[in-house]
Formats: C-alpha cells, sequence, structure tokens
C-alpha cells in the first residue's frame, strides 16, 4: 500500500459512512471516523493527516508512546484514542497519552484512571467497553453488568462515561451485537457508540455507531512484527 492508496482509501471510507448516514433511522448525529493507526509508522499516518483525518486510534500504549508524541506536537488538534485493553500498571502513562480512552472495562481499571486524572489534572474522554459476545478471551464488561458499571464509574470513581464500546465476535453478523450495545447506551443515558471496523463501519452507522474504528480500510493490511 502507497501512501497515496491509504489518501484514496480514506476519502473512499468517508464517502460510504456519508451514505450510510443518509440511509439510516433516526439521528444519533454525526458519526466520528477514528482512523486506526496501529502497526503504521509515522511516515504511513502522516498522508492520512495531510488529507485530513484528526482522530486516530491505538491498540497499545507502549506503541502510541513511540510515534505519537511527536506527530501531536506537530499537529496539536488531533484526538488520540485508545482502543485496545489497559493494564493497570498503564492508567498512568494513558491517562498522560491519550484524549480519549474506549477501554474501560474494570473496576480496577476504573480506580486507576480515577488516581490518574486527579494526579495529573488531565481528564482523557472515557467509553467503557462491552463484551457483547461474552467471548472469554476479550476484554470487556460482560452486557448484564455493563450499566450498573456505568453507574459506579460515575457515583465511585466520580468518572463521566461518554459512551459504549464493542468488538463484535469475528465471524458472526454484528448487527446483534450492534442493536445490543446501542439499546445498553440508551438505557445508561449515554449519547456515544463506538462500533464498526474495516469489514462493517457502513452496517455499524446504519445500526446508530457515533464512531466507526477504521484501520485496514484505510492503510492497508497490518503485519504484525
Ligand atoms: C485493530 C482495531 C480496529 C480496526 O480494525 P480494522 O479491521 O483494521 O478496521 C478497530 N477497533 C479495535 C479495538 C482494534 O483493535
Amino acid at each position: 500500500m502507497t501512501k497515496d492508496q491509504s489518501v484514496e482509501r480514506l476519502t473512499a471510507v468517508l464517502q460510504k459512512i456519508a451514505a450510510a448516514e443518509e440511509v439510516r433511522e433516526g439521528d444519533p448525529g454525526p458519526v466520528t471516523l477514528v482512523a486506526v493507526s496501529k502497526t503504521f509508522d509515522a511516515d504511513a499516518i502522516r498522508p492520512v493527516i495531510a488529507a485530513g483525518a484528526r482522530v486516530f486510534g491505538e491498540n497499545k500504549v507502549q506503541e502510541a508512546q513511540e510515534k505519537w508524541p511527536a506527530l501531536k506536537a506537530e499537529y496539536p488538534d488531533i484526538e488520540l484514542r485508545l482502543l485496545g485493553p489497559l493494564q493497570s500498571n498503564k492508567a498512568r502513562d494513558a491517562v498522560a497519552l491519550f484524549d480519549v480512552i474506549e477501554s474501560v472495562d474494570r473496576e480496577k481499571i476504573a480506580a486507576e484512571i480515577s488516581r490518574e486524572i486527579a494526579r495529573q489534572g488531565r481528564s482523557p474522554r472515557l467509553y467503557v467497553q462491552v463484551n457483547t459476545g461474552r467471548e472469554p478471551q476479550k476484554a470487556g464488561i460482560d452486557p448484564d453488568e455493563a450499566i450498573a458499571f456505568v453507574a459506579r464509574c460515575r457515583d465511585v470513581h466520580g468518572l463521566t462515561i461518554e459512551g459504549l464500546m464493542c468488538i463484535p465476535p469475528a465471524g458472526e453478523d454484528p448487527a446483534p451485537h450492534f442493536e445490543l450495545l446501542a439499546a445498553l447506551a440508551d438505557k445508561a443515558g449515554l449519547a456515544r457508540r463506538s462500533m464498526g471496523m474495516s469489514g462493517d463501519y457502513e452496517k455499524a452507522v446504519i445500526y446508530g455507531a457515533t464512531s466507526v474504528r477504521v484501520g485496514s480500510a484505510i492503510f492497508g493490511a497490518r503485519t504484525y512484527a
């Protein structure tokens, strides 16, 4: 994938999002495209920034620390989101670097984030990740516990939760998972729903996503070291 291809693909993804926004029912508000740049270096990311993308997602705190401080210094209006599981010993670094953390999924992480917000005076926006498929290996809180957990984040930890995030099981129709996430967000009184990836972001928009997380459809196939 050349740099030019990534810019063409970004344009195509934005057009598909706009088309899906036209046909969905209701109006949950404009959809934010999160360009997922994990495994891609600053040279691959720069053309996508230059083409206008301003919201980026990464999976690992350490990988993000290696490339984003310099890019954020160049482009101060960039919003950086943590999408991957957060270990409590990384909460300090995550609060320092990210503008949004989408993977709040357990009591201990909520407590650590709360402590770091107080200590650093920096408040990333927060999403609770829900394990809609109840997959044992996957991060996210059980759907049955999600609403109570959002309340505990607020009442016990003093955190403002902005929305819910899910990653449907691979190889399954994502629609029931998108519906479940939207219903849980409604019940919890949360306006934002982070759902949909390269394979299903248009469907996610139809089902009420307010942000979609698109990696390979913009940057090309990933190779893991
Ligand atoms: C990698 C990743 C994405 C993007 O995946 P693509 O299929 O490449 O679009 C989205 N969300 C999360 C949480 C990810 O880890």
